[in-house]
């Protein structure tokens, strides 16, 4: 158990890989079923996809990523139902998480993004006790407990 920060309108938020872990739950089996419908298909079974290299555009330097992850992010993501009126927040969030390789944002910076309701919505619906896919404030590195 880490330090309790309650998070604010300025608090960094990501997807807390731990979470995931603690849990036992499976990030591919969730990640997989946020894929567009032709990935879905594409990627039916989680094993017919691995890691894959990925050539940064920018910087030209190879990183191993998740395929289904890389799909997502280049393909999925870009669809107009990838994130929709309907999407309730905190799932919007996670969505543009996903979509932006889990850079942390702020509350602000997700309401700017998601173009609906007010970062005070997002904190709300984010901050709770009740953690949702693993979003949780960002630990500031030198809180971190050392291994
Ligand atoms: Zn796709």
């Amino acid at each position: 158990m880490g330090l309790w920060v309650k998070p604010s309108l300025d608090t960094k938020l990501h997807i807390n890989f731990d979470w995931w872990k603690e849990r036992g739950a499976n990030f591919r089996v969730v990640l997989q079923s946020r894929l567009c419908d032709e990935c879905r298909e594409k990627y039916a079974s989680l094993g017919a996809v691995g890691e894959i290299d990925w050539i940064d555009p920018d910087t030209a330097e190879i990183t191993r990523v998740d395929g289904l992850w890389h799909s997502l992010r280049t393909c999925c993501s870009h669809k107009p139902n990838y994130i929709t009126e309907q999407t309730p927040l905190a799932e919007a969030a996670f969505r543009i998480l996903l979509a932006n390789d889990n850079t942390p944002l702020t509350p602000v910076e997700l309401q700017r993004i998601i173009g609906k309701r007010t970062p005070e919505a997002i904190l709300t619906a984010l901050a709770g006790k009740q953690v949702y896919m693993g979003i949780k404030p960002v630990v500031p590195s030198k809180s971190r407990p050392k291994k």
